[in-house]
């Protein structure tokens, strides 16, 4: 028999949060290049588990919108699809992640820099790195769409809005990010920064590895299984 539940299409917002995930301690990194679905999971796991999501790609495009000092001084790295310094990165994340006891780290570190730097300030709990290849990052990244206000992630064709370029739960306005019209050259500076991150997190026996090329559910499911 085909298994349908796996193939179904998720819409916002998902089961209710139990006690028993609202006990959880988790501090979790998702790892994985542009497309991979950390944004997409980080959100799953904070509708679910009350697990906050944390996304420095997001935090850095509301500075950019909000022409703050550190957007003014971000935008030109972001729209290059370069990596923002380190310094201004530090500075934005440090008193986030001092405060809150749950979260997923989406987009950071993303340098060993930056990994040895978190370590300075918590203990992180589990490192998952999802793997995908090249033509299905630029695909679904071709289909992609987000919310302006909640930064919540869709795709025009797997997780489709109800109503037309309008966010399922906060009614914010959908929009294409400018950076992924640039999506190869974001491709290659992952690849280059992500080596020597992923022997840092080996060497530390906090990584795990979730194939990241099927269906959402299904890579979804997996991650699940690794935070029980
Ligand atoms: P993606 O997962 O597609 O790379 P993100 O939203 O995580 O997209 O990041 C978008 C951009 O924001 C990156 O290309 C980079 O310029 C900047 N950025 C985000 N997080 C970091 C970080 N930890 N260090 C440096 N730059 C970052």
């Amino acid at each position: 028999m085909v298994r349908k539940r796996s193939r179904e299409v998720r819409k916002y917002p998902r089961i209710q949060i139990t006690s028993e995930a609202f006990n959880l301690k988790m501090k979790i990194i998702l790892l994985g290049p542009p497309g991979s679905g950390k944004g997409l999971f980080a959100q799953f796991l904070q509708d679910d588990f009350g697990i906050k999501k944390i996304a420095t790609g997001d935090i850095l495009r509301k500075e950019i919108r909000n022409k703050s000092k550190i957007g003014k001084k971000a935008e030109k790295y972001v729209s290059k699809g370069i990596y923002v310094p380190d310094k201004i990165v530090l500075s934005m994340i440090k008193n986030k992640i001092r405060r809150i006891k749950n979260f997923t780290l989406d987009g950071f570190p993303r340098t060993v820099k930056q990994a040895k730097f978190l370590d300075k300030v918590i203990k992180v709990d589990k490192v998952i790195h999802i793997t995908t290849n090249d033509k299905n990052v630029i695909k679904r990244i071709a289909n992609r769409l987000q919310c302006g206000k909640c930064n919540r992630i869709y795709n025009l064709i797997t997780i489709k809005p109800r109503r037309k370029g309008i966010c399922d739960i906060c009614k914010g306005k959908l929009y294409i990010r400018s950076d992924d019209k640039i999506v190869k050259t974001r491709l290659n500076v992952y690849k280059r920064e992500i080596k020597p991150l992923i022997i840092y997190y080996k060497k530390k026996d906090v990584l795990e590895k979730v194939n990241g090329n099927r269906h959402f559910n299904l890579v979804y499911n997996d991650i699940r299984k690794l935070i029980k």
